[in-house]
């Protein structure tokens, strides 16, 4: 199974920077979001391929049209937060009246009901797992933030499993669809989106993918958008992580599309046997 989805933020919704930090930031930079919101979706049309796209309440609120537009062609929507901050950086109070607005903001705008969530920067961590109690409460069933490598934004190593799985936390339970990984010389390593994806060269990909019952592909706008300015005082890390591939990212993105067979995560969510799935308690 290889599912689909796209995280619907701007180019400069760069975690960890202080010059990209805020909405007091944001307001400084160009929006790119209607013209990179193009290229994927005629890409979409041209495939026939659904995909989940898990969008800001920010970009919702701001931009109505990108969210109209998404629901149009028939593709669902799911909640990125409304504000993109690391959810570690947050307290539960802080986070539930972020998600809370998300969710009203994006079904207000969608006419659908929003039951999918994926975290900023997939910041799910050991110590933050009270989003889980937040997320159910407020209607969400199903999450895709567990990233089960190591990673500079969290990375839930207890989850112990690259495949979809019920998620059993105090008493509450979520189907969760993480991210998949490969195994290299025993440690886990993540290629089908981001970052990864474009700096990764396609034949690798392709080998793993292939070899795998299970991927979750994750984009973002600007992993194709060639054009788009650079940031002056990112870190180098925070540089190299935000910037390379982007010129040969969409050509890789066609032939990963080409390639595979996708759905979305709500076809995902059918064809799965959720009685008998895995049990992970958290
Ligand atoms: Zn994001």
């Amino acid at each position: 199974m290889n599912i689909l989805t796209f995280d619907i933020e701007d180019w400069f919704h760069i975690l960890d920077n202080d010059s990209t930090r805020t909405e007091k930031e944001w307001r400084l930079y160009e929006s790119r979001i209607y013209a990179n919101m193009e290229r994927i979706l005629n890409l979409l049309d041209d495939t026939g391929i659904k995909a989940t796209f898990f969008c800001l309440g920010w970009i919702a609120e701001k931009y109505p049209e990108i969210i109209k537009n998404i629901v149009n062609k028939g593709y669902e929507v799911g909640s990125h937060t409304y504000m993109h901050q690391l959810i570690y950086e947050q307290n539960p109070r802080v986070f539930s009246k972020d998600i809370e607005r998300s969710i009203k903001t994006l079904e207000d705008i969608s006419g659908q009901k929003i039951r999918c969530f994926r975290a900023p920067g997939f910041s799910i961590r050991e110590d933050n797992r009270w989003i889980f109690d937040i997320l159910c409460k407020l209607g969400i069933t199903i999450d895709s933030s567990v990233f089960v490598a190591p990673r500079s934004h969290g990375g839930f190593a207890s989850y112990k499993a690259g495949i979809p799985a019920i998620i059993q936390y105090d008493g509450i339970r979520l189907k969760e669809f993480p991210i998949n990984y490969t195994n290299i010389l025993g440690n886990r390593f993540v290629y089908s989106g981001g970052g990864y994806f474009r700096l990764l060269p396609y034949f690798c990909i392709k080998k793993w993918a292939k070899k795998s019952s299970y991927v979750m592909a994750y984009f973002h706008p600007r992993d194709f958008d060639k054009d788009q300015p650079v940031i002056k005082n990112l870190s180098l890390r925070r540089k190299i992580k935000s910037y390379i591939g982007i010129s040969g990212a969409y050509n890789k993105l066609k032939k990963f599309l080409n390639d595979f067979e996708f759905v979305d995560i709500d076809s995902a969510d059918k064809l799965i046997d959720w009685d008998n799935a895995r049990v992970i308690t958290v």
